[in-house]
């Protein structure tokens, strides 16, 4: 059984066009006796063919009035396309001018000026006015319970790694996992110190052993196909690196290698990070706390961005509620005081 989102211990990073705030838009209407309805549409359906920005909301409301009798208010245009004046001359003209017509004068009410992308935004907006909205929840994540323990035990190992990690280096751990099996592909720490080098971010180094470990299983499969085969392999020596590995070829490396896996990281991934992790075609992150520097959820929303070939979803926070006295002691937090110098 799915558990609740509201008992998950984490949260889903949304694109901006998710959990943004719906805004307002103004909008002229009028309030119509019901009989009267379809001159009035036909107005409108001649004078404005198109929908001005306003297909998510619905044409005409019901009001109920206090004596029982029934009203139908109409919506009509935005206010930013012509004047109030000009709007009732129109009317006029088209014979459904106020008096002849008994329809109240032409108002501006005000409109939610996006749709609705989801039930919080729907209930966020609904009062201002009928809205057109078709919740579809089959895209939305789901978690049993088994699923939610693997992703809380894999987190916490890396937590649990972070808080012993040796001085010098900064705390950052990650781990792709597929999930189809819970099985760990790799995992990877920042080595920025050790190895002297700027891109040996925790996730960077998570994805070459990603690869590593592929090449690994790869020639494992080979080896047993082929027993007879005495040739040496190709020395599959984990810490062999390139000491100066250009970060294109990098990225060129990692194309679809973490496809349908996921990865959990101590913190939010930087922009580097955050397009290896598109490139390789991860299928999910998790990740224990922001980033000053963070590229999803903080600074940008990289997994969401519309232009990039490649969506995945992002969870945040994850086990964040009970250990955030953990973060007065982190020194990746106090490090990175001076603002651009460390990033996860
Ligand atoms: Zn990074």
């Amino acid at each position: 059984m799915n558990v609740d989102k509201s008992l998950w211990p984490f949260q889903q990073v949304l694109s901006d066009e998710e959990s943004r705030d719906l805004g307002t838009q103004s909008v002229y209407i009028t309030d119509i006796d019901p009989k009267k309805t379809t001159i009035l549409l036909k107005f409108i359906q001649r004078q404005w063919p198109q929908q001005q920005g306003l297909e998510h909301c619905k044409r005409i409301r019901k009001n109920l009035l206090p004596e029982g009798r029934i009203t139908l208010s109409v919506l009509l245009c935005p206010t930013s396309a012509m004047g109030e004046e000009e709007l009732e001359r129109l009317l006029n003209e088209f014979n459904v001018g106020d008096n002849a017509f008994d329809r109240s004068p032409v108002q501006a009410i005000s409109v939610p000026l996006y749709a609705p992308l989801n039930r919080t935004q729907f209930e966020s907006c609904k009062h201002l006015w009928p809205i057109i909205y078709r919740e579809d929840t089959r895209l939305d994540p789901k978690f049993n319970e088994s699923q939610i323990n693997d992703i809380t035990t894999h987190m916490q190992a890396l937590i649990t790694k972070s808080q012993n990690s040796l001085s010098g280096e900064l705390p950052v751990f990650a781990r792709v996992v597929d999930p189809s099996n819970n099985r760990i592909i790799a995992e990877g720490s920042d080595t920025r110190a050790a190895d002297k080098h700027p891109l040996h971010h925790a996730v960077m180094n998570c994805i070459d052993n990603v690869a590593l470990s592929e090449r690994d299983r790869r020639q494992s499969h080979k080896r047993k196909l082929n027993q007879t085969d005495s040739l040496s392999e190709e020395d599959p020596d984990v810490s062999s690196r390139d000491s100066t590995p250009n970060l294109e070829e990098t990225v060129e490396k990692v194309a679809y290698l973490c496809t349908g896996f996921d990865i959990y990281t101590t913190h939010e991934p930087c922009t580097m990070c955050s397009m290896a992790l598109l490139h390789s075609r991860i299928g999910r992150v998790f990740y224990h706390k922001p980033s000053r520097t963070g590229a999803l959820g903080t600074v940008y929303k990289i997994h969401s961005h519309k232009s990039l070939n490649h969506h995945f979803k992002v969870f945040g926070d994850v086990l964040r509620r009970d250990l955030s006295q953990a973060e007065a002691t982190d020194p990746y937090l106090q490090l990175g005081n001076d603002g651009n110098e460390v990033d996860a």
